[in-house]
């Protein structure tokens, strides 16, 4: 099912898991106030929010380009059969993304590159799957790219500097079964910003979130849209950039980006692109005197 174009390039949505995150708003969001949030709340029932349970409701999805003579696949959910103790609803899963994938027009070695905007719990599980008691790179002819910074931070033996003690226990087994086998195996390419994929893909730095977290910025025929990962998670932050997620490695710098990237969303008209939108995934956004507003198309999936 292709679902947007950008451009020249066809984008396809890959769901792997919706549901629940069993968070209220007022615990997940950094600055929360009851009443800006419930303010929204008739925008945002029940694709983003869940009344009867008082907790947001989210998605873990990728997508798949198709750019340039290349299939690139943007982020790889939380996987199958691995064991998560930072965060138990995203162990054991097993989804039938890879069938999702295949409905979609698209086998493993159908993969070019696959892009990682960072190396949390529920960004990489894909990259790797169970193969004789071995983790093994799910996409045998692909290309593995994700950022240095990001390497050095969340590898147990790499140079540092060291994750928060929050982020590196949300991360349990993570990099071991699902970054290192990937370097095991020589396919991954560590990236700085302005990374070039294609004539119509590079990769940027947008740090806070994570340190090394990275934007696909995507352009062709005077269309552009922002993958943007975890810079933000959910609507309410289009209105409130300064409302953080309890994930986000570092707060301050965490703030500054996702303005940033408002700004940038707005100012070229992009389709924004979060990891964990429900709905229709994605949205643009204008500005509204000193933030911002989410412009849906309607159409919620
Ligand atoms: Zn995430």
């Amino acid at each position: 099912m292709e679902v947007l174009r950008v451009g020249d390039v066809r984008v396809h949505h890959v769901e792997e898991w919706q549901g629940n995150f069993p968070m209220p708003p007022s615990a997940f969001f950094q600055g929360y106030d009851e009443a800006t949030f419930r303010a929204i709340v008739p925008d945002l029932t029940p694709a983003y929010y869940r009344d009867d349970a008082d907790c947001l409701y989210a998605f873990l999805q990728s997508w798949v380009l198709q750019v340039d003579g290349l299939t690139v696949l943007y982020d790889t959910g939380a996987g199958n059969a691995k064991e998560r103790p930072g965060i138990p609803l995203f162990g054991g899963l097993e989804t039938p993304f890879l069938d999702r994938l295949a409905a979609a027009g698209f086998g493993p070695r159908d993969i070019d590159v696959v892009v990682c905007s960072h190396l949390h719990i529920d960004h990489v599980g894909w990259n790797t799957h169970l193969h004789e008691g071995r983790w093994l790179p799910t996409f045998p002819n692909a290309r593995y790219l994700f950022s240095a910074i990001e390497r050095d931070y969340w590898d147990p033996r790499g140079p540092g500097p060291r994750p928060t003690p929050g982020g590196a226990h949300v991360n349990t087994n993570v990099f071991e079964d699902s970054v290192q086998p990937l370097l095991d195996a020589g396919v991954a390419t560590l990236v700085d910003g302005g990374h070039r994929v294609s004539e119509s893909i590079t990769l940027e730095l947008g740090p806070g979130h994570t340190p090394g977290h990275l934007i696909m910025d995507v352009r062709s025929r005077g269309e552009s849209a922002l993958f943007v990962g975890d810079i933000l998670h959910h609507p309410v932050q289009v209105h409130r950039p300064d409302w953080n997620s309890p994930f986000c490695e570092d707060q301050e710098q965490a703030r500054r980006t996702r303005r940033r990237v408002l700004e940038l969303a707005a100012e070229r008209e992009a389709l924004l692109v979060p990891a964990h939108f429900g709905g229709e995934h994605c949205c643009r956004v204008r500005r509204d005197a000193d933030t911002f507003v989410p412009i849906f198309q309607g159409g919620h999936a």
